[in-house]
């Protein structure tokens, strides 16, 4: 759909959403009228950068956001608005940090060497009170609650609702679950292009939170939001094509696990920041808690500790399930949907430039026997750690863009600075005595 316009009559929709999405993932908003929506396709809709993440300045100008027609969605749980994923634009140039142009830039790059990536991404989720501090089914307490019959149908109401609304938008949705946590959920929809999948994982946040709110709930992707359960992890699988979209270049039956060599060095180009990269899978002081954590109250974490690969195998950071893709397990439900795109395809390049090597397969349990495993590296500790690797990763840090690195930087020290000032609970019930 290209003239929004005339999408606005067709469908009886009387508002636009003119949406982009910040540094820390904030989804940002104007609601126009269709009588406005054709200067806004023209002009974009105005917004001050400083009021949101993106490290600029009061003094800054205007900031545009100019709708991407191609990404219109009529709410369906509310048809009277659409919702348009939106670049920004300031001076005449795109803002060079704002995730959204940082994503296309790299979409373009592969597209210059006649690449597409491809990702389906699994954004699992939990429906708690609307308070946030309990899962909002009380009958909802197995110790094993993964596939739970009993628990998924208390809340068909709102994962059918979803299911459906995901079905109309052609998205092609296939399965929905219970996860391994107790209040935890995971619906499944076909991968596509970066770009698309980023816009669809935006677009399923929003959704996701709007349903269970309408039902009186409270959806949250955080990385753990329930000490001692399974977090919300947000796994990506990758596997990249020809300009054209019909030739899968990492799938090759005669090398091992079926994937090609270019597969292999792309996932060399992975292994290889990974440490970095995760200041963007796991951007926030709550991300650590779900890698590296002790063992969950289900036997498993389900997420990684080390920057190891295998087969299919789901203790490992990075697992081959079947020929011709892998799957990154290391991002998590706090990752910027594009961002999170982005660094994919950057590491992946660097990969592809590089003849990258991914290093040995390690076809064991890490929950098990990780501690034989002295040739890996561990993933950062905490928030800070993954800040200092990825700004000293001067290849990730050019290949996503010099402007966005600085800004993303800036913002994520300031953000530890103000969580590392603030007085916790744990330090007055542990050291008020000392
Ligand atoms: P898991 O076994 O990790 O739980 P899921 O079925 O939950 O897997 O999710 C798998 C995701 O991988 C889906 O989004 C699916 O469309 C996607 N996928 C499948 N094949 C490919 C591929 N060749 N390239 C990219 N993504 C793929
Ligand atoms: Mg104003
Ligand atoms: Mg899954
Ligand atoms: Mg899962
Ligand atoms: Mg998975």
């Amino acid at each position: 759909m290209s003239d929004l316009a005339a999408f606005a009559r067709e469908k009886g929709v009387k508002y636009f959403m003119i949406s982009y999405t910040d540094l820390f993932g904030g989804q940002r908003a104007k609601l126009v009228p269709a009588q406005a929506i054709a200067g806004m396709v023209q002009d974009g809709a105005g917004f001050a950068g400083f009021a949101t993440w993106l490290d600029l300045t009061p003094a800054h100008a205007d900031m545009l956001a100019m709708p991407d027609p191609e990404t219109v969605i009529q709410l369906p749980w509310k048809p009277d608005v659409a919702w348009v994923a939106a670049n920004l634009v300031m001076d005449g140039e795109e803002v060079a940090q704002a995730p959204r142009n940082v994503l296309r830039k790299l979409v373009s790059e592969a597209a210059d060497k006649g690449l597409r990536v491809k990702t389906g991404i699994e954004a699992e989720f939990f429906l708690l009170t609307p308070e946030g501090d309990a899962i909002s089914d009380a009958a909802d307490t197995a110790e094993k609650p993964c596939y739970d019959q009993q628990a998924v149908m208390r809340r068909y109401e709102v994962i059918a609702e979803i299911c459906d609304y995901m079905l109309a938008l052609g998205w092609g949705p296939y399965q929905n679950d219970h996860e391994d946590a107790n209040g935890q959920f995971e619906m499944n929809w076909d991968f596509d292009d970066a770009l698309v999948t980023a816009d669809r994982h935006s677009f399923f946040k929003f959704m996701v939170k709007s349903v269970a709110e309408n039902h009186g709930f409270r959806a949250t992707f955080m990385p753990k939001p329930i000490e001692g359960l399974t977090g919300n992890g947000c796994h990506a699988h990758i596997s990249v094509w020809d300009n054209a979209g019909t030739t899968n270049a990492f799938a090759d039956d005669s090398r091992d696990l079926g994937l090609s060599d270019k597969g292999r060095a792309f996932l060399g180009g992975i292994m290889k920041h990974a440490t970095a990269m995760a200041a963007i899978t796991n951007p926030t002081v709550n991300s650590y808690k779900r890698i590296n954590a002790p063992r969950t109250v289900s036997g498993a974490t389900w997420a990684p500790n080390t920057v190891t690969w295998t087969g299919n195998n789901r203790t490992h950071m990075v697992r081959v399930p079947g020929p011709g893709r892998f799957e990154l397990r290391l991002p998590d439900g706090a990752a910027n949907p594009y961002l999170l795109q982005a660094v994919i395809i950057a590491t992946g390049l660097s990969g592809l430039a590089t003849d990258a090597d991914p290093g040995p397969r390690h076809d064991i349990d890490m929950y098990a026997e990780g501690h034989k495993i002295t040739d890996a590296p561990r993933l950062p500790l905490n928030m800070l750690d993954a800040i200092r690797a990825f700004d000293e990763d001067t290849e990730l840090k050019a290949m996503l863009g010099g402007d966005f690195a600085q800004a993303f930087i800036t913002l994520k020290r300031r953000e530890w600075d103000r969580f590392v000032s603030h007085f916790s609970a744990w330090e007055r019930a542990n050291t008020l005595d000392i």
